[in-house]
């Protein structure tokens, strides 16, 4: 049985005084989160507060956003898996699509990435999906193939359970524009079924796939029902502490 876990990506959004308050309001929302893991994942200058503040909290872990995959260096601007660990950072995000974009990040570094990450004791959480072309263009297995085939080489099936993969079609990222829960199940199975051919089944069927990509309250339970999602990703939505636990609600809804 794999444990339904929900993220929120704030990206560039909130100080961490405005993460404080946040949470406040959205504790004070959530109640008593039994059967799910709830990761939040802020800029890193709100990572320490938020730590802090969900201490006493099982449910709750921070992540952070990326990290550099040297251990130390001159690498100006750039954060390591060891600074994470030692903020009591759970999960990272790699190769999210806007750092693909607009960071030129690569399947080679996403892969060195994991390596660092799980190396250092972090659960990376591999973001990866097809661009709006490349569906159109009926690439998306080919995509997939690649994505996961590059970002998770050089790993043995016994790193996979640490790992948390994210299916994040970039037309649905920021869009408004959902995947169907139909078009989204499609490719998690597919993502599962690759990495049941590189890995076997039974490393495949242990790890959770997320769905990423315009996920609100009002579809996450359609969502949250197809066998093959395991959490979600979340982004704009996450930004509001309400709408963010009203997501929360409906995942535990679709677990009855
Ligand atoms: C994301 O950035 O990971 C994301 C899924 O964003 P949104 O929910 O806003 O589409």
């Amino acid at each position: 049985m794999r444990k339904k876990i929900l993220a929120a990506n704030w990206k560039m959004n909130l100080t961490h005084t405005e993460a404080e308050a946040y949470f406040v309001t959205f504790l004070s929302e959530i109640g008593q989160v039994n059967d799910l893991e709830v990761v939040i994942i802020p800029p890193f200058t709100a990572i320490s507060a938020l730590v802090t503040a969900s201490e006493k909290i099982p449910a709750i872990r921070i992540g952070a956003q990326n990290m550099h995959w040297e251990k130390s260096g001159a690498f100006t601007g750039e954060v390591s898996a060891a600074m994470l660990r030692a903020h009591y950072v759970k999960y990272v995000l790699v190769g999210h699509s806007e750092r693909r974009m607009m960071f030129g990040e690569t399947d080679e570094i996403v892969n060195r990435k994991v390596g660092a990450a799980l190396h250092a004791g972090l659960r990376p959480i591999l973001c990866l999906g097809e661009t709006l072309q490349e569906r159109d263009g009926g690439r998306v297995e080919e995509v997939l193939r690649r994505q996961l085939g590059k970002g998770l080489e050089g790993l043995a099936p016994r790193d996979l359970p640490e790992i948390v993969i994210a299916y994040e079609p970039c037309w649905a990222i920021g869009t408004g524009r959902s995947a169907t829960p139909a078009e989204a199940e499609q490719s998690h199975a597919l993502i599962r079924a690759i990495l049941s051919e590189l890995f076997g089944k039974p490393t495949a069927d242990r790890v959770r796939i997320q769905y990423g990509g315009s996920v609100r309250p009002e579809n996450a339970e359609d969502l949250m029902r197809q066998k093959n999602i395991d959490g979600a990703l979340v982004g704009g939505a996450s930004l509001d502490p309400r709408s963010f636990a009203r997501i929360i609600w409906r995942t535990e809804a679709a677990l009855t």
